[in-house]
C-alpha cells in the first residue's frame, strides 16, 4: 500500500513533534526527579550526620538485647531519636545499629508501635547502609524491609570505632507521591503534546496537499479535448500532480496539432477563396461589359424604336402621332404664356393622278421629294410631319398669322417652282395651303378644324393657293 504525501507528511511532522516534545519532557522529567532525588538523599545524609553529631555512643554496648529497654541509655537515646521525629515530620524512623563481625543489630528503634528489638538483626545487605558505618551515606534506591519502602540516610557515630551507625528513614510513599505528581505532570504535557502535534501536523499537511490537488485539479481541467480520459488518482497526491500534468502536456501538443492543422487547411482555403474570388471577379467584370454593351445595344435599338415610332416611314418626318405630341407640348407652353403658334396644312394636289399616270412607285418619290423640298424651306424652329396620305402639317411655334402666311406662300411657290426628274419624266407638282393660328384658351380639335376648312377653302378656290381664316 502506498501512503499518500498527506499522511506521510503528517507521520513525519506528528513523529518529529512527539519525539522532540518526548526528549525534552523525559530530559525535564529526569532532571526534576534527580534534582528531587539528590535534595532528599543530601537531607537524608546530613540529617543523619547532624544527629550522630548529637548522640553520644557512651554505655551503647551496654544495649545488646531486648531486656535491655529498661537501661537508662536505652531510654535517653530513645527519647532524643523520638524528639527528632517530631521535629521532622517527614522522617519516619531513626535508629542506632551496631555491626559485629559484618552483621548488623538493631541497638535503639525510635518506632513507638512495631520498634525493632535491641539484637535484632538487620537481615538485608543495603551496600550504602553498611558504608553509614564509615562515612555519611544515603541509599541510591529506595528500599524495602520489613517495615516498607523507604529512602534513608546513614552516618557512622563518632568515637564508635565504625561499630555503631546512625539510620534515617524517610517514607518512600511520599517520595514516591512527589515523583507521581511530576510523572503526571509529564504525561499531562505528553498528552498534550500528542494532541498540539495531531492539530498542527494535520493543518501543515492539509495546507500543503490542498496546494499540490489544487494544481492537480486545475492541469486536468487546461485544454480538454474529444475523447478524454480523466487523470489517474493511483499512488500518491505528487504522482497524481505529476499524471495531472502529462495528461495536460499531452492535451495541449494535441491541440497544438489540431491548430496547425487547422492553420494549413484555413491557408488553403483562403488560398482557393482568393482564386474563386479572383476568377470570379473576371467573369463579373465580363458579364458587366457583355451587360454594359447589352444595355446601349438595347437603348440604341429603343431609340430606333422611338424615332421609328414618331416618324413616317417613307419621308423621315414626324408621324401624324409625334406631331400631335409636339402640338400639345407648344399648346401647353403657349398657356403658361409663350407666344402663340400657326399651323398651316398642305396638301399636294390631284396626287391620284400621279399615281394613276406613274405608278405608285414614282407616286413615293414625288412624295419623298415634295418632302426634301419643304424641309428646306421651312424654318429652324418650325416642325414638319405627315398628317396623312399625301397631306402634311407645318407647326410654327411663336408665329404671328402674317409670318406664317408668308412662309406658307413661300413653300407654294417653291414647290410649284420645283420639278422633279423620275424615270426621265419631269413631274411638276403643286399643293394648296390652309393656314390659322392658335387662339391661347381654344382646344386643339378647333384650330385643327381651322386649319383644315383653310386647306378645303384653298382646294376650292381652285388649288395651288393659300388660304387664311383668322381666329375669332
Ligand atoms: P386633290 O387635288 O383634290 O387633292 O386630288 P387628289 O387626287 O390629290 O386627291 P385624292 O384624295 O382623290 O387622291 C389622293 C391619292 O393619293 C389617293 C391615294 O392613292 C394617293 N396616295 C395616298 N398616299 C399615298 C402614298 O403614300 N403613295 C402613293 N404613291 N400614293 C398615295
Ligand atoms: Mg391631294
Ligand atoms: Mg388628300
Amino acid at each position: 500500500m502506498r501512503l499518500t504525501i498527506q499522511t506521510k507528511l503528517f507521520l513525519s511532522h506528528f513523529t518529529a513533534i512527539i519525539l522532540v516534545s518526548g526528549s525534552v519532557g523525559t530530559y525535564f522529567y529526569q532532571s526534576a526527579t534527580e534534582n528531587l532525588m539528590n535534595a532528599l538523599q543530601s537531607r537524608l545524609k546530613n540529617s543523619a550526620a547532624l544527629i550522630s553529631q548529637g548522640l553520644s555512643i557512651d554505655n551503647l554496648d551496654r544495649i545488646r538485647d531486648e531486656s535491655d529497654i529498661s537501661d537508662p541509655v536505652y531510654k535517653k537515646n530513645v527519647v532524643a531519636l523520638r524528639e527528632f521525629i517530631k521535629a521532622n515530620p517527614d522522617i519516619a524512623f531513626v535508629y542506632i545499629m551496631r555491626k559485629l563481625d559484618d552483621k548488623v543489630f538493631f541497638v535503639i528503634d525510635s518506632d513507638m508501635q512495631d520498634p525493632a528489638l535491641p539484637g535484632e538483626e538487620y537481615e538485608h545487605d543495603i551496600p550504602e547502609l553498611m558504608e553509614g558505618f564509615l562515612r555519611p551515606s544515603v541509599d541510591e534506591y529506595i528500599t524495602e524491609d520489613k517495615w516498607g519502602f523507604f529512602l534513608s540516610g546513614y552516618s557512622p557515630l563518632d568515637g564508635g570505632k565504625d561499630d555503631y551507625m546512625v539510620g534515617i528513614d524517610m517514607r518512600a510513599d511520599e517520595v514516591q507521591s512527589k515523583f507521581e505528581k511530576i510523572r503526571l505532570a509529564g504525561f499531562l504535557s505528553l498528552a498534550f503534546s500528542i494532541i498540539l502535534a495531531t492539530i498542527f501536523s494535520r493543518l501543515l499537511t492539509i495546507s500543503f496537499t490542498r496546494r499540490i490537488s489544487s494544481l492537480t485539479t486545475r492541469f486536468a481541467s487546461i485544454a480538454p479535448i474529444d475523447d478524454d480520459v480523466a487523470v489517474d488518482m493511483r499512488g500518491d497526491e505528487l504522482d497524481q500532480l505529476s499524471r495531472s500534468f502529462d495528461l495536460m502536456s499531452k492535451r495541449l501538443s494535441i491541440k497544438q496539432q489540431q491548430i496547425d492543422a487547422n492553420e494549413i487547411e484555413l491557408r488553403k482555403a483562403h488560398g482557393d477563396l482568393e482564386q474563386r474570388v479572383e476568377s470570379r471577379t473576371a467573369e463579373l467584370v465580363l458579364t458587366n461589359e457583355k451587360l454594359l454593351q447589352e444595355i446601349a445595344e438595347r437603348k440604341n435599338v429603343e431609340r430606333i424604336l422611338e424615332e421609328t415610332s414618331r416618324t413616317d416611314y417613307l419621308t423621315g418626318v414626324l408621324n401624324r402621332r409625334a406631331m400631335t405630341d409636339r402640338l400639345e407640348q407648344v399648346l401647353s407652353q403657349t398657356a403658361r404664356g409663350s407666344k402663340s403658334f400657326c399651323t398651316i396644312l398642305l396638301d399636294i394636289d390631284h396626287f391620284k393622278i400621279i399615281n394613276d399616270k406613274y405608278g405608285h412607285d414614282v407616286g413615293d418619290q414625288v412624295l419623298k421629294h415634295s418632302v426634301e423640298k419643304l424641309k428646306g424651306c421651312i424654318r429652324e424652329a418650325d416642325e414638319l410631319g405627315r398628317w396623312g396620305g399625301e397631306e402634311f402639317l407645318i407647326l410654327a411655334p411663336e408665329t404671328e398669322l402674317v409670318e406664317a402666311d408668308n412662309l406658307a406662300q413661300r413653300l407654294c411657290r417653291e414647290l410649284a417652282a420645283a420639278s422633279i426628274v423620275l424615270q426621265r419624266q419631269e413631274i411638276s407638282v403643286t399643293a394648296s395651303f390652309g393656314l390659322t393660328r392658335y387662339q391661347p384658351g381654344e382646344n386643339l380639335a378647333a384650330c385643327l378644324k381651322r386649319t383644315d376648312d383653310a386647306l378645303y377653302a384653298a382646294k376650292a378656290e381652285g388649288r395651288n393657293c393659300v388660304v387664311v381664316i383668322e381666329p375669332r
